[in-house]
């Protein structure tokens, strides 16, 4: 090192001068070489390639008249006349300016004061380009920032989603609940209605047995009409007793034979379908895991429908099987009046009539009573039908 400095030392003005040029030529950064009165008295080729100048424009012109003023910057001219005077050496200043030239750019300045005895004071500074650093480090905060904005907008709708779960649970249990004492009031309402009921045609019975002839004829009317009424709300009664049951209780599940149960339905039934003239005719049925008095409750209220809704022709009703993997599809088919297709839904709910009183007698709650009975049996009923051609009433149980 020593006899390096000495070598330096030993140099001639001209000489060192060349010397100081061939090591800031080298140096990959733009560095400029100012004198006291701020004037450019020597920059590197990177400085000219990088500002895009050339030695005509930039020696001998004051830094702020630089390449159209385009150095006149009030930071760099704070820095150069406030701050440089006070001390030897400016590290790392920043400055960010639109040159007219190459654009805008962010720039690190390293300036130090270089005292030579040959030239005096003279100002080097070096520039360093970290225009594509700066703009990635912007990208990168902007891509946090629109991440973090992402995650607080999932954060925020996870939220909304827990609440909106917690409500469709909170209405699921709400509903449970009023479902419950539907049932329970249906249940109770039917049971302790019947009492009374009994009651009323007993003793309207007992009335017309004793003063029927004996009063006006307006009197054995309204005696008739009571008692027609209260075998109505009987029938009604025990209907909605049958419906809120299924619910209450499940009933006993074993082996049965669909077949045995056909025939005790058509035995039941055998004055209603001689009355009709209604031809039944059936498949094979088979054994099923199931409750006897549900599914023998559901035929009778699918077969006495096929018969109560016939057309103009007699009532011909066919009672069928498929067998699947895991469940059995029965059908029964009739040849009366169909049903729309937009009430082939409803006609499942309770209490939905198509028809009024007069045309067809029924309580409309026959098939909501089959719908429940094909549930609790893990099974699914619906209808296929045409209006004026006739129904099919399939329904499945499972194995
Ligand atoms: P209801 O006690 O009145 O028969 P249901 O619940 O059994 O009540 O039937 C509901 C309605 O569905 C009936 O009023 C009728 O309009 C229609 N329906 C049911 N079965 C048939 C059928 N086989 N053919 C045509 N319509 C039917």
């Amino acid at each position: 090192m020593e006899i390096f400095d000495e070598s330096v030392n030993n140099l001639s003005g001209k000489a060192a001068r060349l010397f100081a040029e061939g090591i800031v030529e080298t140096i990959h950064e733009p560095l400029m070489v100012l004198n006291t009165d701020l004037m450019v008295i020597f920059v590197n080729k990177s400085f000219y390639s990088f500002f895009k100048s050339d030695p005509n424009n930039t020696l001998g012109t004051i830094i702020y008249d630089l390449g159209n003023r385009q150095w006149d910057n009030p930071a760099l001219k704070n820095l150069l006349e406030e701050v440089l005077p006070e001390t030897s050496i400016i590290k790392e200043f920043e400055i960010t300016h639109s040159f007219p030239i190459i654009g805008k750019k962010t720039l690190i300045l390293n300036i130090s004061k270089l005292d030579i005895e040959t030239y005096g004071q003279m100002i080097l500074i070096s520039i360093n380009d970290i225009t594509e650093f700066k703009r990635l480090e912007d990208y990168n905060k902007v891509m946090l920032e629109k991440e973090q904005e992402n995650t607080e907008v999932l954060k925020i709708t996870n939220e909304e989603l827990m609440v909106s779960q917690d409500e469709l649970n909170e209405m699921v249990n709400r509903l449970e609940i009023s479902n419950k004492e539907l049932d329970q009031f249906a249940y109770i309402a039917s049971h302790d209605l019947q009492e009374p009921l009994r009651m009323v045609s007993s003793f309207t019975q007992l009335l017309e047995k004793r003063y029927k002839n004996k009063l006006d004829s307006d009197a054995d009317e309204f005696i008739k009409f009571i008692i027609e009424g209260s075998h109505r709300m009987k029938d009604l009664i025990d209907d909605l007793l049958a419906f809120s049951r299924l619910n209450k209780e499940p009933g006993e599940f074993k082996l049965i034979s669909m077949q045995l149960i056909l025939f005790d339905v058509l035995e039941n039934l055998q004055t209603f379908i001689k009355e009709n003239k209604a031809q039944i005719t059936h498949d094979t049925l088979p054994t099923i895991y199931g409750n006897s008095s549900q599914i023998s409750q559901l035929f009778q209220n699918l077969i006495t429908n096929a018969i109560k809704f016939q057309g103009d022709d007699s009532p011909k009703i066919h009672i069928s099987v498929q067998e699947f993997l895991n469940y059995w599809k029965f059908g029964v088919s009739d040849n009366g009046i169909g049903i729309a297709v937009e009430h082939q839904e409803k006609i499942f709910e309770a209490f939905k009539r198509l028809h009024n009183r007069t045309e067809f007698e029924g309580n409309d709650i026959g098939l909501a009573i089959s719908a429940k009975i094909v549930e609790r049996h893990g099974g699914k009923i619906w209808v296929e039908s045409e209006p004026r051609t006739g129904s099919t009433f399939y329904f499945t149980i499972s194995k």
